[in-house]
């Protein structure tokens, strides 16, 4: 029988990960595998994606080291509670034990701040809006899953300071927005939620959270956004002083999103047949086939070779000019995702015309002088159905739960996202996660009263789901 993501997601997803070379779980430490160079590239497409995004809205990139000494990670009391049992600690140099051990990183708030009292003595200092892209560390005891969840976390994470809370407060939404934009570019759903206060990130006042839905129904969060107020800057000393010269502390926000963009991008976009990447984000965007016949090679190239020597100087192309049979090489190519094939043949060329084939597999003959023209417009209409599929299946895993029963069945039989009413109490949240349903919390823009399906009480409409 075939292996589909709907039949058997995490089966496809493991022999995705290994047969299209994106990671080897086989590295002997857990959690963290080794990016191969399809994955690695096609991760660092993405990245930079986000990163011409941030830069448009004014960050730096910089890069801070990964250890942070026990003392200066102890300060803020929440964030420390929410990562004790987590953090991965450097305790020796050598044979003799650290007076101060080192924390591993798991997040940068507590390595950027104490630098960020540095940098800021006035109002004239504010902003500032930094990223870096690079690893964070957190010994998960759960299952590991390569890009889903691990010990080492490949990311991206913004952090910035400013004068008032309301420039905090709007920067969180500056923060939705570029990833709003970045997913929207990977043709990729979306639902944003305000986390409850028990899911919050650690020594946030707020946490707004993207979801999508994997083809086993279960969401996975893909990005966050935190408004910190003052909780780090108190601590951490981060203030300036104002128009009149008194001392306040800034506002803060940090945001990031992890490799589990491109788990998204592997798993909502995939079919049976492999990968299929959006065009911006493939490591290959075209492949080059020519259709041999009776040692006709030579012919067949010197006609074909020069389009795509020309297209390669706009777009990243191979030339598949070995002696696999075609269908070996479509299987291979659409395995590993790449979103266009030109094909042509000697009859195809004579003709003065190749055939372009995407992912989605839409297949056109177009005149060789037209196929700049028409590459656009291909590439176009070839994400224009990645967005309305993957569209689709999400629209169709939303679902309403008016009673505890009605969401029991739901979220078993049809699988996704499930609009019930909550009243805000930890006891109700509790009784949820005993049945492994999450809550993922208010929908942004969406304020609606409902009674809680566990206690009768009033509450509002939250989102809750199976997660990742
Ligand atoms: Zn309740």
């Amino acid at each position: 029988m075939e292996l589909t993501k709907a039949g058997n997601f995490s089966e496809w997803y493991s022999k995705m990960m290994l047969e299209a070379g994106i990671v080897d779980i086989r590295y002997p430490v857990k959690g963290m595998p080794v990016y191969m160079g399809w994955g690695f590239r096609a991760m660092d497409l993405i990245f930079r994606q986000l990163e011409e995004l941030l830069d448009r809205a004014g960050h730096d990139k910089l890069l801070f080291p990964i250890a942070i000494p026990e003392s200066v990670f102890n300060k803020e009391a929440e964030h420390i509670k929410g990562f004790a049992d987590e953090v991965l600690w450097v305790t020796h140099g050598g044979l003799t034990p650290l007076e101060d051990k080192l924390v591993l990183r798991p997040t940068s708030e507590t390595a950027m701040y104490p630098m960020f009292a540095l940098w800021i003595r006035s109002h004239g200092d504010l902003p500032i809006k930094v990223y870096q892209t690079t690893t964070v560390y957190r010994h998960e005891t759960k299952a590991t899953r390569p890009l889903m969840r691990g010990r080492e976390v490949y990311w991206n994470e913004a952090h910035t300071a400013h004068a008032t809370y309301e420039e905090a407060v709007a920067q969180v939404e500056e923060g939705i927005n570029i990833y709003a934009d970045l997913y929207t570019k990977l043709c990729i759903p979306f639902v944003v939620t305000k986390r409850p206060d028990h899911d919050k990130f650690p020594g946030a006042d707020y946490t707004y959270a993207f979801d999508t839905i994997m083809p086993d129904g279960k969401t996975l969060q893909i990005g966050t956004v935190h408004n910190l107020g003052t909780n780090f800057s108190k601590p951490y000393d981060v203030k300036y002083s104002d128009a009149k010269g008194e001392m306040q502390y800034a506002s803060q926000t940090s945001y990031g999103v992890s490799m589990r963009a491109l788990a998204a991008v592997i798993s909502v976009h995939g079919d049976s047949k492999g990968l299929k990447f959006p065009f911006d984000i493939s490591p290959i965007q075209i492949v080059f086939v020519p259709i041999y016949s009776k040692g006709n090679n030579n012919e067949v190239d010197a006609q074909l070779k020069p389009i795509y020597e020309r297209l390669s100087k706009q777009f990243r192309c191979i030339y598949d000019g070995s002696d696999r049979r075609p269908g070996d090489k479509f299987y291979r190519w659409e395995l590993k995702g790449v979103p266009i094939r030109i094909e042509a043949g000697a009859r195809d060329l004579s003709e003065g015309k190749v055939t372009v084939v995407d992912r989605n597999g839409t297949k056109q003959q177009v005149p060789m002088p037209d196929i700049d023209a028409q590459l656009k417009k291909i590439v176009e209409a070839y994400h224009e159905k990645l967005r309305s599929d993957a569209q689709a299946f999400f629209d169709s895993h939303i679902f309403e739960a008016n009673s505890l029963k009605e969401l029991l069945e739901q979220i078993d039989e049809k699988r996704g996202i499930i609009k019930a009413g909550w009243c805000g109490s930890l006891e109700c949240a509790d009784k949820l996660k005993g049945q492994t349903i999450a809550i993922l919390g208010k929908e942004r823009g969406v304020e609606k009263e409902r009674k809680c399906v566990v206690c009768g009480r009033n509450g509002w409409e939250a989102l809750l789901a199976k997660t990742y």
